[in-house]
């Protein structure tokens, strides 16, 4: 299949309960979720946090989840963060002096009820309340993650919202989407934590740019106005491309190394992360944890072919155990 059909149909598999329930069988999945998640529990999200750090890197650990349609689920996660925030506030590097906060959790508010039906933005907020103030009792920060077009508005309500009462909460910012220059505008002002990102979600033409070099132009567009905005960037992305422009407007913009961050997924150009913590550039690593992880991990196979070429060299027939 030609590499510009393969990304949609990966994107488009992973919203499909029959594959989930397929692929998530295949004992040969396993070794490459490894890669990418670390762990099914908090024990194990704990440690590879901790190891990080070692390595002087900052973290963020994502409870996986998405998409809940149960009441009961969506407390379960909210328990499952509660669990994880006691354990890092146990850790030394939980809060530090200064405004960077080594340790983060992140939420999908879809796991926390927003897609319920009659009051799943409401429902969503009161968990995502909790866990901000158990966050904040821990010394840790919460960023909230940037699901598909169709939450954005209400994503972003939350966020105001929680901002009122935890004014770190930071918000992901989506350069495929093309409302997204000025959401940027508007959440960049002082005291704001936002992270950059591509964006992983397979969107129409109407609302997202389609070609990869649109989206690049749309990204560094949006760098450009957080390097230039009061509040505090977080370049997420394994681009070499836009890691060198971000480190470029951040000296324009006479930015120090402290006061803006670069983000890579857990797995994912290691080398890379060791090199910048190496040069003293601040580098935080979104750890994912938890049995859920087939939406996740269908967008990194999409983002990436030779990850594809990998796993359904572990599915051949020969490699089957
Ligand atoms: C910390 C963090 C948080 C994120 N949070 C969100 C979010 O809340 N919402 C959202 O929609 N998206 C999120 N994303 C995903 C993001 O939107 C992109 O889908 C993803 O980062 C790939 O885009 P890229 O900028 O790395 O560039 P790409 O153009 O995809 O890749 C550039 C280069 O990076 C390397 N690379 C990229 N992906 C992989 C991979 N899977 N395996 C190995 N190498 C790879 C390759 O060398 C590739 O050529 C997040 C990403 C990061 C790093």
């Amino acid at each position: 299949m030609p590499a510009g059909l393969l990304r949609p149909a990966l994107l488009a598999a992973a919203r499909s309960p029959r594959l989930e329930r397929g692929v998530t069988r295949m004992r040969a999945t396993r070794a490459l979720v490894d890669r990418f998640v670390a762990g099914s529990a908090e024990p194990q999200a704990i440690t590879a946090a901790s190891a990080l750090r070692d390595s002087g890197r900052f973290v963020t650990i994502d409870y996986l989840g998405e998409d809940t349609t149960d009441p009961a689920q969506a407390r379960n996660t909210v328990a499952h963060y509660r669990e994880l925030l006691a354990a890092l506030g146990e850790l030394p590097a939980a809060v530090e002096p200064g405004t960077v906060r080594p340790l983060e959790v992140s939420l999908k508010l879809s796991a926390l009820g927003q897609s319920l039906p009659h009051d799943g933005h409401l429902i969503a907020l009161d968990h995502a309340r909790e866990i901000c103030a158990a966050a904040a009792a821990a010394g840790v920060a919460v960023t909230v993650d940037a699901e598909d077009h169709t939450t954005t508005d209400s994503t972003l309500s939350i966020v105001r919202e929680l901002r009122a009462d935890f004014p770190g909460t930071g918000t992901v910012m989506q350069a495929y989407l093309r409302r997204t220059e000025a959401d940027c505008r508007e959440f960049a002002g002082p005291g704001s934590r936002i992270r950059l990102c591509k964006g992983a979600y397979r969107e129409p033409e109407s609302v997202a740019y389609q070609q990869a070099a649109e989206v690049d132009a749309a990204y560094l567009r949006c760098l450009r106005i957080l390097m230039d905005g009061a509040g505090y960037p977080m370049v997420a992305t394994h681009d070499p491309a836009m890691i060198e422009a971000a480190q470029r407007y951040a000296d324009e913009a006479g930015r120090k190394a402290d006061e803006f961050e670069f983000q890579m997924l857990y797995g994912i150009r290691d080398v890379e992360q060791r090199r910048l913590a190496a040069d003293r550039r601040q580098i935080r690593v979104y750890v994912p944890y938890g049995d859920q992880w087939y939406g996740y991990f269908m967008r990194r196979l999409a983002e990436r072919p030779a990850n594809l070429a990998f796993f359904l060299r572990a599915l051949a027939p020969a490699n089957r155990r």
